[in-house]
């Protein structure tokens, strides 16, 4: 059987160990430290626009901070994007509010802005008003955030940027991660850079940021005895994982062109074949290309090429399963189009990692051409 060749694997750059060992070596082995201060000050730096930042243990932890600063509280409603990772929507209901979903858009497979006003206007005619949107940045592709803030503003909602896959993706040359009242970014072993787990809430607030670190190191007010007037979480990244995170950051421009050049070659040697489709970026988005993702005719069609590559020891993945389709929200208000259903029947995410070889990459494109005997 020849090697496995997985969906996305981590890909360390070579300079994470030295930072790792310098942890050791100065007994920083906590959930404070210099890695910590410098992996935050590098992610500022790189996404600009007077992003501040604060680095956590995940990026479920970042969105569930981000409910509790944005107020959502119990009984309360928050739009979210139904073609997502249950990450995404999961937080809203360990507030005990109720997630409100909305399906996607062809041209970006993310929220569409239509869905978005129609289920927001109806909401309010409910009585309802959503207090929060979380909108995501699908495999990498922005949404359409000129439309969606748009329409979050005149209606005074704020947006939960969900830029877990996103990171070096940029829209009208703006870098996600940037475009939320308060955005969010995962470091999971899967994601386009890794701190094996870890994630960072982003804002441009001082006391926002403050609040969240405040709020993720369980709370302590300012006395000198363990004192609290409000609930904590321990949800800060230890430094010897924001270590990971610096080696990482140095690398992250080569991660994103190793992935874009995954989409280009895989586009280039399969689109002759009629079956096959991909998701072009339209003017003006600019992808990390974190999962290079293919439509096909139909499921049973997706189904069997996903049996072909696993019969040649290759990871595939269905699109994200929508969130109004699960199991565990079917009782959710759910606006939808039919765009996300469709979506979810015919596409397929291929291996996409940064460190895949290039014989790796062709025995992929050689097993999907002979599936569909091209
Ligand atoms: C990975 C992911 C998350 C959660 O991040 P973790 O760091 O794994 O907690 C949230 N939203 C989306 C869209 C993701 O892909």
């Amino acid at each position: 059987m020849e090697s496995k060749i997985w969906l996305s694997s981590p890909h360390m750059g070579g300079n994470e160990q030295s930072y790792v060992n310098n942890a050791f070596d100065t007994n920083w082995i906590a959930p404070l430290g210099p890695h910590v201060d410098g992996f935050e000050n590098e992610i500022q730096n790189y996404l600009k626009e007077d992003s501040l930042v604060a680095a956590l243990s995940s990026g479920t932890a970042a969105l569930h901070l981000a409910l509790i600063l944005l107020n959502v509280k119990q009984g309360d409603e928050v739009i979210c994007q139904s073609k997502t990772f249950s990450a995404s929507a999961n937080p809203i209901v360990y507030q005990g509010a109720t997630p409100v979903f909305i399906d996607s858009e062809e041209d970006t497979w993310n929220m569409s802005p239509e869905v978005l006003e129609t289920a927001i206007q109806d909401r309010i005619k409910k009585g309802k008003k959503p207090k929060a949107i979380i909108a995501v940045h699908l495999y990498g592709m922005p949404y359409k955030a000129t439309e969606i803030h748009s329409i979050a503003n005149s209606y005074h909602i704020p947006v939960i940027e969900d830029s877990a896959e996103a990171l070096g993706s940029t829209y009208k040359n703006i870098k996600c991660g940037t475009f939320g009242d308060i955005a969010i970014l995962s470091f999971n072993g899967n994601k386009i850079i890794t701190t094996s787990g870890g994630g960072a809430l982003v804002t441009k607030n001082k006391a926002i940021r403050e609040k969240a670190i405040f709020l993720a190191t369980q709370a302590r007010d300012n006395a000198v005895e363990y004192l609290h007037s409000s609930i904590g979480y321990n949800y800060r990244l230890s430094n010897v994982l924001a270590g990971i995170g610096r080696g990482q950051m140095e690398v992250l421009e080569d991660r994103v062109y190793a992935r874009r050049q995954n989409y280009d070659t895989y586009k280039a040697t399969l689109s002759a074949i009629e079956e096959i489709t991909f998701l072009d970026e339209p003017k003006d988005f600019y992808s990390n290309r974190w999962l290079s993702c293919i439509l096909t005719p139909s499921e049973t069609i997706r189904e069997g090429l996903r049996l072909k590559l696993l019969e040649n020891n290759i990871e595939s993945r269905p699109l994200w399963k929508p969130m109004h389709q699960q199991p565990v929200f079917k009782s959710c208000p759910s606006y939808l189009n039919g765009v996300s259903d469709d979506l979810f029947k015919k596409g397929l995410c291929l291996p996409s990692g940064s460190n895949l070889t290039e014989s790796e990459l062709d025995r992929v494109i050689t097993a999907i051409k002979t599936y569909f005997r091209a």
